[in-house]
C-alpha cells in the first residue's frame, strides 16, 4: 500500500488526524484536542511538528513523543517523522483569531522569557549565505568578550551550523539531569549549536516552525546562566523561519552583515524590512569582504566596488557599523577555529571588531538591553 500511495502528498490534516489517536497519559484527552500540537511541517514526505508540554512534565513524556512519531509514521507516504517536545508555560487564553490552523499555530500568549539570565540577545543576520555572517558573529562575540562582557553564542543557523568549527569546539554537551544541557565553551565564550547535537551527515529536514522549536530548546534547555550578551548566528535569508525567530525571541536588536555587491544589498534590504516588521531594532549594517588587502604588498583594492553598504545604510536610515576587509588571515583563522579576534588581538582587524562590538553594546544599552519579557501578544 505504502509504495502505491507514495506520490500522494501528505496533508497537515492527515497528520492531525493521526495524532488525534495519541493520548496524553496525564490528561486523558488526545494531544490534538488538548491543543498540544503545533508547527506541523510537511515536506516531501518528511513530517515535523512540536508537542507543547508544561516544563515539569517534559522529562517524563519521551514515550508520548515516540508514540506521536509512530502514529504519523504509519501514514502511507511518510518518509520520516521528527517530533520535538517543547516545554511551554501553562497556556493562557489564546486570543488568536480562529483560522483553519488555529490549533496548530505556535501559541501567541504570554510565555516565560527564554534564557532569562541573558541581558541582551542580538541577532547577526544576512540576506543570503556566504557573506561571512558566521565569521562576523564569532569575531563579534569574542570582541565583546575582550571588551569585558560575558558572552554566549547561539548558533541558530541550523541549515549549516558553523560555530563548532569557527570557535574550535568539538564533542557533545553534557547534561547532569538528562534535560538541561551545559553550553560548550572556548575562548571564554559559551556556545550552543545544533552542530553539537546532530551528526554532520544527518539530513536536516527541519523547516519553518521546526527551526523555531530547535531554537527554543537551545535557549530554554541550556544552562546559559548569567550573560551580558548573547549573539545569535541566524540562518541566512529572510524567510518564515527567520521571521518567526525574530518574532519570538526577545531580541534587543539585529545586525545585518552584507558584502558590497549590490545583489547582497538587495538581500540586506529585505533583512532590514523583516526586522522592522517585527519591531526589532536594526542596530546597523556591517560590510564584510569590504575591500581586499594584499598580504604581500599591503595595498588595498576595492575589488567589489567598496562602499555600497555604507551608502545603502545611509539611504535606509540604518547605522553603518563598520567594514571588515577580505583577508586571507580572516578566512584561515575562522575556518580553523582560531578567530582572529582571539588569536591575533593586536591585529587591526581585531580592533575593528572590538570597536563594532562596543558600538553594538552601547546601542543595546541605550535601548534598555533586553526588551521586556514578551507581553501578551494579540494576533
Ligand atoms: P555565512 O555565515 O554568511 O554563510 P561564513 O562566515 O561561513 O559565511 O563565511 C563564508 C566563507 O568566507 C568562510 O570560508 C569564511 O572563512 C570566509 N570569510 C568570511 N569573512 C571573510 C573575510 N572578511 N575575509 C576572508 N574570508 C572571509
Amino acid at each position: 500500500m505504502r509504495g502505491g500511495q507514495q506520490a500522494m502528498a501528505i496533508t497537515e490534516k492527515q497528520v492531525l488526524d493521526a495524532l488525534a489517536a495519541v493520548r496524553d497519559p496525564d490528561k486523558g484527552g488526545d494531544i490534538v484536542s488538548l491543543g498540544m500540537v503545533s508547527g506541523i511541517v510537511v515536506r516531501d514526505g518528511n513530517v515535523g511538528f512540536a508537542i507543547e508540554v508544561e516544563p515539569a512534565r517534559g522529562p517524563r513524556l519521551e514515550p508520548l513523543r515516540r508514540a506521536a512519531e509512530a502514529a504519523v509514521e504509519a501514514l502511507p507516504g511518510v518518509v520520516s517523522v521528527t517530533a520535538v517536545l517543547t516545554a511551554e508555560a501553562p497556556r493562557r487564553q489564546s486570543r488568536a483569531a480562529p483560522t483553519p490552523h488555529a490549533h496548530a499555530r505556535p501559541e501567541a500568549a504570554a510565555r516565560p522569557a527564554l534564557a532569562p539570565g541573558v541581558k541582551a540577545i542580538v541577532a547577526v543576520a544576512s540576506g543570503k549565505g556566504g557573506v561571512g555572517k558566521s565569521t562576523v558573529a564569532a569575531n563579534l562575540a569574542l570582541a565583546a568578550k575582550a571588551n569585558g562582557l560575558s558572552v554566549g553564542v547561539l548558533d541558530a543557523d541550523i541549515y549549516g551550523p558553523s560555530m563548532p568549527r569557527m570557535l574550535g569546539i568539538s564533542g557533545r554537551p553534557r547534561s547532569a539531569d538528562g534535560r538541561i544541557l551545559q553550553p560548550m565553551e572556548n575562548y571564554g565564550v559559551r556556545c550552543m549549536s545544533i552542530g553539537f547535537l546532530v551528526a554532520e551527515d544527518t539530513p536536516m529536514i527541519w523547516r519553518g516552525p521546526m527551526v523555531m522549536s530547535a531554537l527554543q530548546q537551545m535557549l530554554r534547555d541550556v544552562a546559559w546562566g548569567e550573560l551580558d550578551l548573547m549573539i545569535v548566528d541566524m540562518p541566512p535569508g529572510t524567510g518564515d523561519a527567520q521571521l518567526t525567530m525574530a518574532q519570538q525571541v526577545a531580541l534587543a536588536g539585529a545586525v545585518i552583515v552584507s558584502t558590497p555587491q549590490d545583489i547582497a544589498l538587495i538581500d540586506a534590504r529585505r533583512g532590514l524590512a523583516m526586522f522592522n516588521k517585527v519591531n526589532v531594532p536594526v542596530l546597523g549594517i556591517i560590510e564584510n569582504m569590504s575591500y581586499f588587502r594584499c598580504p604581500h604588498c599591503g595595498q588595498r583594492s576595492d575589488i567589489f566596488g567598496h562602499g555600497g553598504a555604507r551608502r545603502e545604510a545611509a539611504r535606509l536610515g540604518a547605522e553603518f557599523l563598520g567594514e571588515v576587509p577580505l583577508d586571507l588571515a580572516i578566512r584561515e583563522t575562522s575556518d580553523a577555529g582560531r578567530p582572529i579576534v582571539a588569536t591575533d588581538p593586536d591585529s587591526p582587524y581585531a580592533e575593528t571588531f572590538r570597536v563594532i562590538a562596543a558600538r553594538i553594546w552601547e546601542k543595546v544599552s541605550e535601548n534598555g538591553a533586553r526588551r521586556a519579557p514578551p507581553r501578551i501578544v494579540v494576533e
